[in-house]
């Protein structure tokens, strides 16, 4: 089949001889492809990696998998084969795929992963997207979405309804780590939040504050373009290059509870993460969403003490966030045409390195997600 294969570092080639995925498990299902989203993990595998995936020479934890292998993890398309034992979907339905792999996937790959290894305590105790193996479609868990095929576990994969586009549908992966983190926030209709970053994670985390019904959403970003794509969401924006006292002057944008209910940490700076803490209101949470480099910084713990604010991460997503994402779109809570400002651009797979990676790494601002399409634009 056609798909982009990751070999390691700055080595992704375009094949049209990628071994097909094939139905092994009772519970396997596989999934034609429509669009697939080139992701910030994507380019920094491209860039930095291997980070996920394994290394040359290594096995995946789950899958057993080798490089090399297709990326592409936030995706849609259409069942087009399922295992004897699939009953949560049919050939046919269009879909999207909860990439994580944790330890409950280790059983589909019975000839290439030792079998005895038991669940690890994330997993017994109901966080899978906190596994210590933690492994995703697309980043080693599993052939990924920039191939024509995939093929994974049925628990993972999740119908849409008709009136969700299959380029729309792609989003709900990139929403559902921003919704996790809102659900880490604790978050209630009408409360204030604040986001820091207006790159793909921060606008996707506008439109799930939007799924929760927030009251006021302010958007801190330092690239007047990206404030723009945040105020097309409905956000309002702010400039921190431009503010003599930053935390103070957000503050005032919500006077009424001296301070934000929540603030969403999606850029993974000194500044961003001390601004995350000191302009949110009494008991507010901060959430870090960013992925951050092996970075010490200053921290002074009392700013959390005294109006009893809590810090916290977000880590990925799990199936509920999905199934919740879907909800919101559609029941509109999440408006599907603000969700397409979100896509900066469609290519095929053939031109997947130039027309996405390279475009996406030279013209970072102005892009938010370029899509992939594995069996062509018109597919
Ligand atoms: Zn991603
Ligand atoms: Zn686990």
């Amino acid at each position: 089949m056609k798909g982009l294969l990751y070999y390691g570092n700055k080595d992704v080639r375009y094949s049209e001889d990628v071994e097909e995925p094939q139905i092994v498990n009772a519970n396997d299902v596989k999934v034609k492809v429509a669009f697939c989203g080139i992701c910030g993990t994507d380019l920094h595998e491209y860039l930095e990696g291997p980070i996920f995936f394994p290394k040359p020479g290594n096995k995946n934890g789950i899958s057993g998998m080798e490089l090399p292998l297709c990326p592409g993890h936030e995706f849609s398309g259409t069942v087009v084969g399922i295992g004897s034992g699939v009953t949560n979907v049919k050939v046919g339905d269009r879909v999207v795929v909860e990439a994580t792999s944790h330890c409950s996937d280790r059983s589909r790959y019975k000839d290439a992963v030792a079998q005895d290894l038991g669940f690890c305590k994330a997993c017994e105790f109901g966080h899978p997207n906190c596994c210590t193996d933690l492994s995703f479609c697309g980043l080693g868990g599993a052939s990924g979405a920039f191939g024509q095929y995939i093929v994974y576990g049925a628990d993972h994969v999740l119908p849409i309804p008709d009136k969700l586009p299959l380029d729309i549908a792609v989003l709900v992966e990139p929403l559902s780590v921003a919704w996790h983190a809102v659900e880490r926030a604790n978050f209630q209709p009408g409360q204030t939040a604040l986001v820091l970053g207006g790159g793909p994670i921060g606008l996707a985390t506008v439109l799930a504050l939007q799924g929760h019904k927030a009251g006021k959403i302010v958007v801190s970003e330092p690239a007047l373009i990206r404030r723009q794509f945040a105020e097309k969401l409905g956000a309002n924006v702010f400039d921190p290059t431009k503010s003599e006292n930053p935390i103070a002057d957000l503050k005032m944008m919500v006077p009424e509870n001296e301070g934000f209910h929540a603030s969403f940490d999606c850029s993974g700076v000194p500044a961003t993460y001390s601004t995350s803490v000191f302009a949110l209101g009494p008991s507010g949470i901060a959430v870090n969403v960013a992925i951050w480099p092996s970075t010490l910084i200053d921290h002074e713990p009392m700013s959390l003490t005294y109006q009893e604010k809590l810090a916290t991460g977000s880590m990925c997503y799990v199936v509920k966030d999905f199934q919740e994402v879907i909800k919101a779109l559609d029941d509109g809570l999440i408006a599907i045409d603000r969700a397409r400002v979100l896509i900066t651009g469609k290519v095929d797979v053939k031109d997947g390195i130039e027309g996405g990676y390279k475009q996406l790494i030279e013209h970072k601002e102005s892009n938010v997600k370029i899509l992939v399409a594995p069996n062509g634009l018109d597919a």
